[in-house]
């Protein structure tokens, strides 16, 4: 796994914990609005952080830290054929709660972080409706069995969406609203133009607006919320 960065301490990243956080290198997607533009391409030029380096860090502020919050570029990426899941043993050996963030492309890496109780949080990216998701990923089965894997889970987690002004639409809210349906939390996330930004080619969306998609949604997702 290459840990492209490291946040000793974050009270934002996962809900109810004090955690670090790390963002692993690379990912199978490529969103307009990402702000970690450096950690999805030429990761070939990233110095890793040594896992050790995060291990001794939380295990010397252990009681203090109490979560880590694996992040991305795509973490699932690092998982399955190309890891055992090692690091995340070693970090709950030190009785340390895991979130996962992620895109949702990779199921059977969910599924099988889950298994083997190795995630005590996911948060899960919905960029938009079903319809319109191969301007994503194609293969939006995979996105549709991450969520159902998620629903049926025994471990809270969240989704979220990144909402950019000339991308997202009142038909995207309603149609995710009947997609998603139920009663655990839901996001929206009013997208940021910074220097860091992949293509800025979308705007801030207006409160008014964040507003409006929350009024669409919330008859489905009850728990709909707007963040940051
Ligand atoms: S926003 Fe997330 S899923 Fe999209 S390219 Fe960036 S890291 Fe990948």
């Amino acid at each position: 796994m290459i840990i492209a960065g490291f946040q000793k301490t974050t009270l934002l990243d996962y809900p109810g914990q004090t955690a670090s956080l790390i963002f692993t290198a690379g990912c199978n997607m490529r969103c307009p609005y990402c702000q970690n533009g450096e950690l999805v391409e030429n990761i070939s030029g990233i110095e890793p952080i040594p896992e050790e380096e995060v291990l001794e860090h939380l295990k010397k502020r252990k009681g203090l830290i109490t979560g880590l919050c694996i992040s991305g570029g795509e973490p699932t990426l690092w998982f399955g054929d190309r890891g055992d899941g090692s690091f995340i043993k070693a970090v709950k050996a030190l009785g340390i709660n895991v979130k996962l963030d992620t895109n949702g492309t990779n199921p059977a890496v969910l599924s099988e972080l889950i298994s083997e109780g190795l995630l005590d949080y996911v948060a899960m990216d919905i960029k938009t409706s079903l319809e319109k998701y191969d301007m994503f990923f194609k293969d939006v089965e995979k996105i549709e069995e991450s969520v159902k894997i998620l629903m049926t889970s025994h471990i809270p987690f969240e989704f979220r969406t990144t909402v950019c002004d000339g991308l997202f639409t009142e038909d995207d809210a309603k149609r995710i609203a009947k997609w998603i349906r139920g009663d655990e939390p839901y996001f929206l996330q009013p997208y940021r133009e910074t220097e860091t930004v992949l293509n800025p080619i979308y705007k801030t969306p207006s409160k008014e607006m964040m507003e409006r998609y929350v009024e669409i949604m919330r008859s489905d997702l009850p728990k709909v919320k707007i963040r940051g």
